[in-house]
This record gives structure tokens, C-alpha cells and sequence, in this order.
């Protein structure tokens, strides 16, 4: 073990009270602290003269002591320590509340320098004043200043320790402790990117010289906190290239059969593939026939067709006489895939189950002694009483809803069976290639013929009425439609309206046609029942939730009203849309707004009119949202970043993957970087193995 990896306690004024503080912050080891970075920087390089001080501004000034007082306000039971100082060219009253052990470091005589907001004693006319300033001790040594008089480093804390003290503690282990880290990048990539050491980067990123520019600081730009981003980026992709490898290297099954379910399955579709359908089967074809396992992801905008691809290769394995599970995130997304493939596959006389949460005893039985050869469900498939006779293939849809673990999970109820990976969700470049970096890809760009893109307007309360008349024609013709509410009852979200009322207000207005309810507090049976009807045509009106966000494909609704459309992020906006325009009629997508919207919704809802193109909103919702609610669905995930941020550092992202690749591709057991070897151990045994190298 490195040195570096000692408990923090061997820090010189790190006690056992301290070390549990600094547990809080995720802070064991001294390699922790090392790389537990600022989260901001305060410019207090320029020390000013007293004299050139604004009340207002934020400053630090230098000057000697002249006077120290600790004044005791009996009151108020309040200490207030009191220091004058003067440096030529004015003098200078600094407080400190309730410290007065601040007295025993500040003495008359000394030189200080203090950094603080500036205001003016109304009292005596024309003094500066500081209050609660931070201050430093001028020693005659060169000791470098640490709070005051340089960029200074600003962490984020936990209650017990001050800035003060913490920064003290850190600067005290970037002067000592540093050295311990061992460089672990190979020589050559550091001289192709141009890196700073490490050692400079570690000390750099806490207490950057002065001559460093302030803005790359706090925007984590600078060459040192890349360097740092890029090591941590470079050993998540050394990972997934090892799991990449191993995962090829596995045996796993060749399917080999004349293909007789998938044309008997083609002869009952009311369709022909597209091209780009049939290309992606194809791929999916090859990886299935080869020996090795297939790992693969299917993108492609909703409504492209992927489930019809998946439940091709679905029935390739079937074939050959193993079993195909096909995993998505909700129930009503499951309950929605599995009459769609048992309306199709019953034909073709194959028997399909359904796996959700409840009783599901029948189910479970017979996938375990084989007899059910397709189950559809939601992540009660990983669940442990779930087994697998022969699973041959696992599919999961839209897949960025679930941890990367958890499609590994999956794939452990066989023997290596095959994986294939849809979303429809388009997701910025960067995360796909964070969660997706282990999987070969292939990619839908082609919708089925005789889509029109869906007519999507936006409108508010006043104009409310021409609605109603759009989805009455509509009706009239025979179509569907769906009435999304944010909500599910009136107490749920104060001021918002919800499906409950939703659906007794067009109960009225439409009473001539059936209007349905559907939200995620109904139990599956209710679900099933109410999305199988629709499906039959005899509820005209769904009003419903989210929960038909995702998936669900019901080719005659060609109308959808969101209400409160302005409470909807972008993607998810597109996701809903995309449950109409299924068939080849004219749809609608109509966006009801209430009360004052703000700018932000604004573009949101305009974006939704101009365009139907998903990544074209993809990218339009990561300038408006920024990339934080896209890192939300990384927790789940295994890549945990403590430094680099997968948007922002989307180029060294690629870099650092590039790299990697090439190095497990050329030295796969790293065998020519000892050091970089071992690091890696540690990291993947942090993530319980998750990550093994060969
Ligand atoms: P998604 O890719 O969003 O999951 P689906 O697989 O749900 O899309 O397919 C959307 C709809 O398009 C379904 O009704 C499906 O039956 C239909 N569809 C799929 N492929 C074709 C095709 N080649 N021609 C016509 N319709 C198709
Ligand atoms: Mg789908």
C-alpha cells in the first residue's frame, strides 16, 4: 500500500474528532484530502493601501498592529475583539465577533494582512472597517501567505471546521504529503497532452501562484485540474476497455439456426423493415452466430422501430432452444411490450410471460423449468428468485434508466448469454460514450415510411377552446387521444392540475365518448386492463401521467394535449410526443401552458415547435438545462467522477479513451507500467471488481 493511502490521522493536527469530520466530507486517506479540490478560488492577490479601500468592496490590506482589545458587550453577553492597524497611508479597524481567542495570535506590534468586505464606522467618520476579516500572521521568515495576499482556495465544508483551519490542515499536506502520490500515466501520453507533473498539479489546483489566471481556475479549466481530470478519466476507460476485452474474450454462445421464427414473425407483421431495421438485424445476426457474447446498443429516435429488431433476435435465440428476456424500465412500458410481442408471437404459436412486482408465481415457474420461452418485465427480472432455464439473450430498453450494474445483473441469469441495449432517449455524445463505452453500436437513422412529423403548437388558457374542437374532429374520425397531466391528484403539487380532476372535467365536456384514467398509483392489473382497452379502441380519451412517457405505441391516438407543458423539461417533452405520429395520419402534439412562463420554458416550448429531430433536442436541452440533471442518471452508474465532469471534459473524455484503448490494445496486461498496474487494481477493487483486469 502507498504511503499515500494512510488514514488521515497521521496528519499533523488531525485528531480522531478531526478525522471524523473530515470522514463526512468522503475524506479517509491522505490521497483523499490530496484530491479533494477546491470548489472555488478567491482572488486575494492585490494587497491595496488603506487609503485606497472603498467601503463595499471586498479587499486585503497589510499593516501593523497598533492596538488590541477584547470589549465585552454585557448586554448582548457578546465578546468583540477589536485590532487597529495603520500602514502608512491610513488606519484600519478590523472585529471579530465572538472569537476572542483570537486575541492569543493577534498582537501589537505585528504586521497582519486581512482580507474582508469594507465598510465604515459611522461612528468615528472616515475609519474602514472590516468585520470577521480573515486574517494572517506576517512572520519575518519567507513563510508564504496562505489566506491572504494570493489566489486562496475555498472548500466545500462540513460543520466543525472553519476555511481557516481546514486550509491550514490542507497546506500543511499538499507542502508534505504530495510527493507521496506516484504518477501513474504513462510517460508519453503526459508529453503528448502537454501535462503539467502531477505534483504540480496537485499542489497548483490548491494553492495556485499568483500569476495563474483565476477564471480557468474556477472554471476547473486550467492545465492542472485537466491533468487531474484526465488521470481519473484515463483509469475509468483503462476499465471499460479490460471489461470490453474480457467480455469479447468470454465464450459465449454461437447461435447457429435456419432462421425459421424470424421469417414466420416477418410473414405476420403488417409491415416491411426499413432498410436501416434490416441493417441493424443483420449486425445483430453476426454477433449472435460468433462465439463470443454480443454486446450491443441500438439507438435510435423513438419511433424508429427498434422493438420489432429486438424481437427478432429475440427469436434467433429461441430458436436454437434457449430463452430471451427482454427488461424495460417501468411496468407500463413492460405490461405495453408484452401485449404488443404476445399479439405477435401467439400467432406464431409462442408462449410469453410477464414479469412485474406482485405475485408471480405462474411466471417464475415456468421460466424456471423453460417452458416460457419470452419474458417481458421490469427489473423484477434481476430479482433473485428469477431463474433462467437457458437464458440465451437479454434485452433492455431504454436503458440510460437503469445503472450500468444493473444490465450486468441481467446478463448473470445466463451463461453469458447475448446482450443488446436500446435507447431511444437521445443522449449527448459524452454520456453515451461514458455508459455505453464497453458496447459496439449500431444506429436506426431512418423512420418508418409515411410518417408526418407531428404538428405541435403551443397554447394557453385563453385560447383553450380551439383545442377542444381539434380533438372532438378528431375523435370524430375515429382517432384517440392522450391528455398528459404533470400531476395525479390536486394534493399531490400545489396549483398544478392533475389527471383525477383531468379526467372528470373532460368526462363532462366529452360525455358522448369514453375517457380513461391512467397513472402510476393503479396496480398492474388496472394498468393492463386500461392500456388493453385503449389499444381496442374503446377509450377515445386517455388522460394519464408520464407513465406513458416512455415506449408505449398506440399507432391510431394522433392527438396529445400536455398540460402544464411548461412544467416539462425538453427530452422528456419529445419522449411524450413521441406516442403519437405512430401511424400515417396527421398528429398533434398540442402544449397547453398556464399562468406566466418563464424565458427558459419559453425556449423549451419553441424548440418543441421547430423541430421533431430528437438529437437536434438533445443538444438544445443541454444548453438550456446545462449538464447537471443529465449526470443525475450516472449515480446509478459505476462512474463516479470526483474531479472531471463527463460534459464538460467531453474532449479529454475522448482522449483519455483513445488512449486507453490503444494501451490494453498493444499491452494487455500493462505489463511495461507497473505503477499505472497497480493503481488500477486498487481502483477497480474499490469498485468491488466490477472492473477486473483479465
Ligand atoms: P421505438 O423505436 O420508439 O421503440 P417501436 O419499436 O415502438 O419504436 O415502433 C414504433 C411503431 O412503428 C410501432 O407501431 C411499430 O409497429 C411500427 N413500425 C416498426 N417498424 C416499422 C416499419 N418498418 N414500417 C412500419 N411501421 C413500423
Ligand atoms: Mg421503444
Amino acid at each position: 500500500m502507498a504511503s499515500a493511502d494512510n488514514d488521515i490521522q497521521c496528519i499533523k493536527d488531525v485528531g480522531p474528532q478531526r478525522a471524523k469530520l473530515f470522514r463526512r466530507l468522503g475524506v479517509h486517506t491522505i490521497r483523499d484530502l490530496l484530491y479533494y479540490l477546491p470548489f472555488r478560488y478567491e482572488d486575494r492577490r492585490a494587497v491595496r493601501t488603506i487609503a485606497d479601500i472603498l467601503p463595499g468592496e471586498h479587499a486585503t490590506v497589510r499593516g501593523s498592529v497598533l492596538s488590541a482589545d477584547v470589549v465585552t458587550l454585557r448586554k448582548r453577553r457578546f465578546k468583540i475583539f477589536i485590532i487597529v492597524i495603520t500602514d502608512e497611508t491610513g488606519v484600519l479597524r478590523a472585529k471579530w465577533f465572538n472569537q476572542p481567542f483570537i486575541r492569543n495570535t493577534v498582537k501589537v506590534g505585528q504586521d497582519v494582512v486581512l482580507s474582508g468586505a469594507v465598510s465604515r464606522d459611522v461612528s468615528e467618520k472616515g475609519i474602514p472597517e472590516m468585520e470577521n476579516p480573515e486574517f494572517e500572521i506576517v512572520t519575518a521568515d519567507d513563510t508564504p501567505y496562505i489566506h491572504t495576499g494570493r489566489i486562496v482556495p475555498i472548500y466545500r465544508l462540513t460543520e466543525g471546521i472553519s476555511q481557516k483551519q481546514f486550509r491550514k490542515i490542507m497546506f500543511w499536506v499538499v507542502q508534505h504529503k504530495t510527493k507521496q502520490l506516484l504518477d501513474h500515466i504513462p510517460p508519453s501520453i503526459i508529453e503528448r497532452h502537454n501535462f503539467p507533473s502531477l505534483h504540480t498539479s496537485v499542489r497548483q489546483v490548491h494553492f495556485p501562484d499568483n500569476d495563474t489566471d483565476i477564471d480557468s481556475l474556477n472554471s476547473s479549466s486550467s492545465s492542472c485540474h485537466k491533468r487531474l481530470s484526465f488521470d481519473e478519466l484515463f483509469l475509468f476507460e483503462l476499465g471499460i476497455a479490460f471489461m470490453k476485452r474480457r467480455a469479447r474474450k468470454k465464450k459465449g454462445i454461437a447461435f447457429r439456426n435456419p432462421g425459421e421464427l424470424q421469417k414466420s414473425l416477418l410473414n405476420v407483421l403488417p409491415f416491411t423493415l426499413t432498410k436501416a431495421q434490416e441493417r441493424v438485424t443483420k449486425e445483430i445476426l453476426t454477433d449472435m452466430k460468433s462465439e463470443h457474447p454480443m454486446y450491443r446498443l441500438i439507438q435510435g429516435d423513438v419511433g424508429c422501430g427498434k422493438t420489432i429488431v429486438s424481437l427478432l433476435a429475440m427469436l434467433y435465440a429461441v430458436e436454437s432452444g434457449y430463452q430471451a428476456a427482454l427488461m424495460a424500465p417501468t411496468e407500463v412500458l413492460a405490461e405495453q411490450h408484452y401485449l404488443n410481442i404476445v399479439s405477435l408471437i401467439e400467432q406464431i404459436g409462442l408462449p410469453c410471460a410477464l414479469v412485474t412486482g406482485g405475485d408471480m408465481k405462474g411466471p417464475v415457474a415456468g421460466v424456471a423449468s423453460g417452458e416460457i420461452p419470452v419474458v417481458v418485465g421490469t427489473h423484477a427480472l434481476i430479482e433473485e428468485r428469477m431463474i433462467f432455464k437457458r437464458l440465451g439473450i437479454a434485452v433492455i430498453d431504454e436503458q440510460h434508466k437503469f445503472g450500468v450494474m444493473q444490465r450486468a445483473r441481467l446478463g448473470k441469469k445466463g451463461i453469458n448469454p447475448d446482450v443488446l441495449v436500446m435507447t431511444a432517449t437521445p443522449i449527448p455524445r459524452s454520456l453515451s460514450l461514458t455508459l455505453y463505452g464497453d458496447l459496439d453500436s449500431s444506429v436506426i437513422d431512418e423512420l418508418p415510411p409515411n410518417r408526418t412529423s407531428v404538428v405541435t403548437e403551443v397554447f394557453d388558457e385563453n385560447t383553450k377552446a380551439d383545442i377542444y374542437t381539434l380533438l372532438r374532429k378528431e375523435i370524430k374520425k375515429g382517432r384517440q387521444a392522450y391528455i398528459v397531466y404533470p400531476a395525479i391528484d390536486d394534493s399531490e403539487k400545489m396549483n398544478l392540475k392533475s389527471a383525477i380532476q383531468g379526467k372528470i372535467a373532460f368526462e363532462r365536456i366529452y360525455s358522448e365518448y369514453t375517457v380513461g384514467l391512467l397513472h402510476g398509483r393503479m396496480n398492474t392489473a388496472e394498468r393492463e386492463s386500461i392500456m388493453a382497452a385503449f389499444k381496442r379502441g374503446e377509450i377515445h380519451i386517455l388522460v394519464c401521467t408520464t407513465v406513458i412517457e416512455v415506449g408505449v405505441d398506440i399507432p391510431n391516438a394522433t392527438i396529445m394535449l400536455i398540460i402544464h407543458a411548461e412544467r416539462f423539461g425538453l427530452a422528456q417533452l419529445h419522449q411524450l410526443r413521441g406516442r403519437v405520429g405512430r401511424g400515417t395520419d396527421r398528429s398533434y402534439c398540442l402544449l397547453v401552458t398556464y399562468g406566466t412562463i418563464t424565458e427558459e420554458a419559453m425556449r423549451r416550448l419553441d424548440i418543441m415547435v421547430a423541430s421533431n429531430d430528437g438529437n437536434r433536442i438533445a443538444e438544445e436541452d443541454l444548453n438550456i438545462r446545462g449538464p447537471g440533471d443529465f449526470l443525475g442518471v450516472m449515480q446509478s452508474g459505476i462512474a463516479d467522477f470526483k474531479i472531471a465532469h463527463i460534459v464538460r471534459d467531453v474532449k479529454l473524455l475522448d482522449s483519455a479513451k483513445k488512449n486507453a484503448f490503444d494501451l490494453v490494445e498493444g499491452d494487455p496486461e500493462i505489463k511495461g507500467y507497473p505503477v499505472l498496474r497497480e493503481e488500477l487494481e486498487v481502483y477497480c477493487r474499490k469498485r468491488d471488481n466490477f472492473y477486473r483486469m483479465g
